[in-house]
C-alpha cells in the first residue's frame, strides 16, 4: 500500500508517502520554521512563505501537495498524535467522536495534540475520500503495568484528572524492538529489551517479552532521561525552593524546564549533542559534565529497568545521539559485565548507520547481553500501522462467541516435586477432566507457604509438566505475601519461589509463582477464523448479565490440543461480575506479529 503519513509538529511538518513493504518514500514534503520565516520544500521545489504559522502554510502546503501527486494511488493517511491518554491504546480511524477524545486531551499536551489537529483537520478538506488514521505516541506503553504508571500522589486527584505515567516515543520504542527481535531471529515475546531513544527528545522503556513495563517519560514528556532543553528527573522541591528565591511564574517554571535546562542548561551553549561533543574534546568543562550527565542517567535506568525485568538480554540504541554517537554508546553500557552485556569498543566505533545498513551490533560475540545501535523509522511505523488498520477494516468477521473459565489458584509440579512431596513414583489420581484435552484436576492438593500467609489446600493439576508452576490472582499474591509476575504459562524464568508442603515432605521451590496472564486457548481453525496466530494480544469484550466489560492485554495461545476456552482468574471473574457460562467477543487484535488490527464488534 502507498500511506501518506503527515507528522504535524510545532514548528515543523514531515509528509510522506510511504511504500508499506520496501519502506521506499515515493514523495516527501517537509516544512521547516513554520512559526518564524515558513519553507516548503516538496519534490524539489522550494516555497518561501509570505505568512507565518500552521493554518495559513498548510493551506499552502496540501495543495501543492495534491498536485505533485498526480496519479499516484494514495491507500490511506496516517496522522501522528501525541497524546492519546488513557481513551486510545491503539491506532483509530478518525471519526468526529475521535476528533474530540484528541481535543479533550489538550490539557495533557498543549504544545502537542492541538497542532496535531489542526493537522488532520486541514488534510481532511484536501484529501478527502481517503481514510484518515491517528496513531498515537503514547499508544504502546498502555500496557504499562499499575505500579509503573502510578504517581505517589492523592488518588482523588489522580483520577479527577488522569494523572499517571503514559510515555511517548511509544512508536520508535516499538519499531526498534521488533526491529532487534528480527536482527536476533527471536520472537519478541522470548526477549527483555531495554530501548535507549536518544535524540532531542529523549526517554527509555523496558520492554518484557513483547510489552512495555516501563518508560522514563511520564504523564508529559518532561520526566526521565535528560534532553536537548528538557531536565528530565528533577525534585520537585527544587521548583518551590527557585519560585521562592527567584519569584518565577508558572509560565517561567515552564521555560525553564522545557526551553533551558538539559544538554542546553548544563552547557550553557547549546541543545546540539554533536557541538557539545566537539567543545568537550576541546576542554570546555560544562560541555563535559553535560555528556557525563545525560550518560550516568542512561546507565541509571538501564540498571533499573534490568532490575524490573529480572534481567536483560538485548539494549538498543536509537534516535540521533544513539545511533550516531559511539561515545554516548560506551559511556551508557561500559561496565555492565555484571548484568551480563560486554561492550565491544571495535565495533561500537564502526558503526555507520544507514537505509541499507539500519543496525549495527556493538557487543562481544560471548556476551550474554546483545547490544545494538538501530536507526528508527516512526514514519514507516505510522504507515505499516495505518495500513494494518486499513485491512482490518475492510475484512467481514463472522466471529463465534468464546466460552469463559474463571480459573482458581491452582499448581502444575513436575515429577521430581511431586515425588518430594508424595513419594517416589507417586501418580496423581484423576478428580475431575478439565476442559482441555489430557488435563484434568486432581484429587492430591499441596499446601503453599508464603512469607506472610499459607493457603492449606491448593489443587494440584495433571499431569506433571517439566516446570512446577503455581498460578495465583492478585488477591492471593497479597494474601501469601508474594509479589508475582504476570506471566504466560511455562515463562517462570526470574519469578518467585514458595514453601510447599504435601504428605511425604516439604519443598522449597525457588521459582514458579506466577500471576497468569489472561489468556484464549484456540485451535489453529479457531485462529483462522478470528485472524490472529499464536502469542498475539488482544482485547475481549465480555457480556454478562449486569454489565459488558472489556479485558485487554489477553495473549492467544494456539495449538492443535486446545479447546476454544479464555482463562482468567478469580479476581478478574469477580471484577467483571461473571461466573459459569459467561461468553466473551474478541473484538480487537492488536500488537502481535499479525499484520492485521481489527476493531470491530460482531456478536454472533
Ligand atoms: P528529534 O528528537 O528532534 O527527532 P534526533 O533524533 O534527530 O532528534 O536527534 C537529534 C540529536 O542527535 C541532536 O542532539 C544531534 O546533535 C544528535 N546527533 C546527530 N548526529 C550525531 C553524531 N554524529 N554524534 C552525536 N550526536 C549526534
Amino acid at each position: 500500500m502507498h500511506i501518506l503519513v503527515i507528522n504535524c509538529g510545532s514548528s515543523s511538518v514531515k509528509s510522506e508517502i510511504i511504500n508499506t513493504i520496501s519502506g521506499d518514500r515515493i514523495l516527501e514534503m517537509n516544512i521547516h520554521r513554520i512559526l518564524d520565516t515558513p519553507i516548503i520544500e516538496c519534490d524539489g521545489e522550494e516555497i518561501h512563505c509570505e505568512k507565518t504559522g500552521h493554518d495559513f502554510v498548510l493551506n499552502k502546503a496540501f495543495p501543492l501537495l495534491l498536485q505533485k501527486i498526480g496519479d499516484i494511488t494514495i491507500n490511506a493517511i496516517g496522522h501522528r498524535v501525541v497524546h492519546g491518554g488513557q481513551a486510545f491504546d491503539e491506532p483509530v480511524m478518525i471519526t468526529n467522536e475521535v476528533k474530540k477524545a484528541i481535543e479533550e486531551l489538550n490539557p495533557l499536551a498543549p504544545l502537542h495534540n492541538p497542532i496535531n489537529l489542526l493537522g488532520i483537520q486541514i488534510a481532511e478538506q484536501y484529501f478527502t475520500d481517503i481514510p484518515h488514521v491517528a496513531v498515537f505516541d503514547t499508544a504502546f506503553h498502555a500496557t504499562l503495568p499499575r505500579r509503573a504508571k502510578t504517581y505517589a500522589i492523592p488518588h482523588t486527584l489522580s483520577q479527577k484528572y488522569n494523572i499517571q505515567r503514559y510515555g511517548f516515543h511509544g512508536t520508535s520504542h516499538e519499531y526498534v524492538a521488533k526491529e532487534a527481535a528480527r536482527f536476533l531471529n527471536s520472537n519478541i515475546k522470548d526477549l527483555r529489551i531495554i530501548t535507549c531513544h536518544l535524540g532531542n527528545g529523549s526517554s527509555m522503556a523496558a520492554i518484557e517479552y513483547g510489552r512495555s513495563v516501563e518508560t522514563s517519560m511520564g504523564m508529559t514528556p518532561l520526566e526521565g532521561l535528560v534532553m536537548g532543553t528538557r531536565s528530565g528527573d528533577i525534585d520537585a522541591g527544587i521548583l518551590l525552593y527557585l519560585q521562592q528565591k527567584e519569584n518565577l511564574s508558572i509560565k517561567e517554571i515552564d521555560d525553564l524546564l522545557n526551553k533551558k535546562s538539559g544538554l542546553k542548561g548544563i552547557s550553557g551553549d547549546t541543545n546540539d549533542m554533536r557541538d557539545i561533543i566537539e567543545k568537550a574534546a576541546q576542554g570546555d568543562d560544562h560541555c563535559r559534565l553535560a555528556i557525563q550527565v545525560f550518560a550516568h542517567r542512561i546507565r541509571k535506568y538501564i540498571g533499573a529497568y534490568s532490575a524490573v525485568m529480572g534481567g536483560v538480554d538485548v539494549i538498543v540504541f536509537t534516535g540521533g545521539i544513539g545511533e550516531n554517537s559511539p561515545m554516548v554508546r560506551h559511556r551508557s553500557t561500559q561496565r555492565l559485565d555484571y548484568l551480563g552485556a560486554i561492550i565491544n569498543e571495535d565495533k561500537n566505533h564502526d558503526i555507520h548507520l544507514s537505509k541499507d545498513n539500519p543496525i549495527g551490533e556493538f557487543s562481544w560475540n560471548h556476551s550474554k547481553v546483545k547490544l545494538l545501535a538501530i536507526q528508527t523509522d516512526e514514519q514507516l511505523s505510522i504507515a505499516r500501522q495505518t495500513e494494518k488498520l486499513i485491512q482490518e477494516d475492510l475484512k467481514v468477521n463472522t466471529i463465534p462467541p468464546i466460552p469463559v473459565a474463571i480459573s482458581a489458584r491452582h499448581i502444575h509440579l513436575s515429577r521430581e516435586t511431586l515425588d518430594q512431596l508424595f513419594g517416589e513414583g507417586y501418580e496423581l489420581t484423576v478428580k475431575k477432566p478439565l476442559s482441555q484435552p489430557g488435563q484434568f484436576a486432581a484429587n492430591e492438593t499441596v499446601q503453599v507457604i508464603g512469607p506472610k500467609n499459607q493457603f492449606e489446600t491448593v489443587r494440584i493439576l495433571g499431569p506433571v509438566r517439566s516446570k512446577n508452576q503455581l498460578e495465583i490472582s492478585r488477591t492471593d499474591e497479597f494474601f501469601l505475601g508474594i509479589d508475582a509476575p504476570i506471566r504466560e504459562s511455562g515463562k517462570t524464568e526470574n519469578t518467585p519461589g514458595c514453601v510447599l508442603v504435601g504428605p511425604k515432605g516439604k519443598v522449597q521451590i525457588h521459582d514458579g509463582v506466577i500471576c497468569a496472564w489472561r489468556h484464549i486457548h484456540m485451535t489453529p481453525q479457531d485462529a483462522e477464523i478470528f485472524g490472529v496466530v499464536d502469542r498475539d494480544i488482544v482485547d475481549v469484550k465480555i457480556q454478562s448479565d449486569e454489565r459488558s466489560l472489556v479485558f485487554g492485554n489477553v495473549l492467544i495461545r494456539v495449538s492443535p490440543k486446545y479447546k476454544l476456552e479464555m482463562h482468567i482468574d478469580t479476581d478478574e471473574g469477580n471484577a467483571a461480575e461473571i461466573g459459569k457460562g459467561a461468553t466473551g467477543v474478541l473484538y480487537i487484535t492488536t500488537d502481535g506479529n499479525a499484520q492485521l488490527t481489527k476493531k470491530k464488534l460482531k456478536t454472533v
